[in-house]
């Protein structure tokens, strides 16, 4: 239980991808002035050492991140310029030692009035978290269950907020979770923003989850999935996906212009998505 630290895989492929698409979304939401909710139901300990021993044994971040910024955000396409100023922002000029998980990449972008909800159970990681907060105004970080800490906050008040919901699938009731608290927070506050995570470890538990959010009544969700091998059930993680749901406007765009470019820097051999899993 709790056995999952993402020092492991901070900054690799499928983090990426995740990062991008909510640094986008959480732009797009910026561009309006009202205050927001962003809460972060699994938010890990927020920044990660690349120079660690856990980073340095895996050493996922160098085809993932790795691979990415020496191109810099200027000349990358617009669902990962965001990311890239972020990471760059972090880092000594031309150097990769630092990675920022979602906790550090919404402090960074976090206006005055908006509001952040953090929630990890794991001790050691919850502790980094109140670490990098510093009990910032306008933050919360609770080490309780964020499944239930999603449903307990919504709706905000304002009616407006981005909720990135990323377990670790250690728990294999956790794809059923997903859906359920998905499902009942959408219930809710169904004009809120969510970014779900899914892995692709067995396909059929990867389809399963989507059909499962198809078929719940949730409506205008965009899904974008990037395969870094073709599906190979006891291979560990092949692909990765997000399912967004009311994304920004601008969002299909930006990924299907994304996506080739990621495949071609990652050397991506897996299949890709970029689509309406249900539309409005
Ligand atoms: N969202 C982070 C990011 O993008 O930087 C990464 C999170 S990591 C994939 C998942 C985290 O969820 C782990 O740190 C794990 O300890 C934590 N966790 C597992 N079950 C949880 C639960 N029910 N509630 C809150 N946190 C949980």
């Amino acid at each position: 239980m709790l056995s999952y630290r993402h020092d492991f895989h901070a900054g690799n492929a499928a983090d990426v991808l995740k990062h991008a698409v909510f640094v986008f979304t959480l732009g797009h939401l910026q561009r309006k002035a009202g205050p927001l909710l962003v809460l972060d139901s699994h938010a890990g300990a927020g920044l990660y050492d690349l120079t660690s021993a856990a980073a340095v044994k895996t050493g996922e971040f160098r085809n993932g991140i790795g691979r990415l910024l020496p191109a810099g955000s200027e000349n990358a396409p617009e669902l990962l310029a965001g990311l890239l100023a972020l990471v760059q922002e972090r880092n000594p000029p031309g150097k990769l030692a630092v990675y920022p998980g979602s906790p550090a990449l919404v402090l960074a972008m976090k206006r005055p009035h908006d509001r952040l909800a953090f929630f990890e159970l794991h001790p050691a990681d919850h502790r980094r978290l109140v670490g990098l907060t510093g009990h910032a105004k306008g933050v919360v970080v609770e080490r309780a269950d964020g499944f239930k800490g999603l449903l307990a906050r919504m709706p905000p008040t304002g009616r407006r907020g981005l909720a990135l919901i990323d377990p670790s699938y250690e728990i294999k009731s956790d794809y059923d979770k997903v859906v359920a608290a998905l499902a009942k927070s959408w219930r809710r506050f169904a004009t809120g923003v969510y970014i779900l995570w899914y892995p692709v470890i067995e396909r059929a538990s990867a389809a399963a989850l989507t059909a499962a959010v198809a078929e719940s009544g949730i409506r205008k969700v965009f899904r974008i999935e990037l395969g870094m091998a073709p599906d190979a059930p006891g291979y560990g993680m092949t692909a990765s996906g997000v399912l967004v749901v009311n994304p920004p406007f601008t969002l299909p765009a930006a990924a299907a212009e994304a996506l080739p470019w990621l495949v071609d820097r990652l050397d991506a051999r897996g299949p890709t998505v970029a689509e309406w899993l249900v539309p409005e």
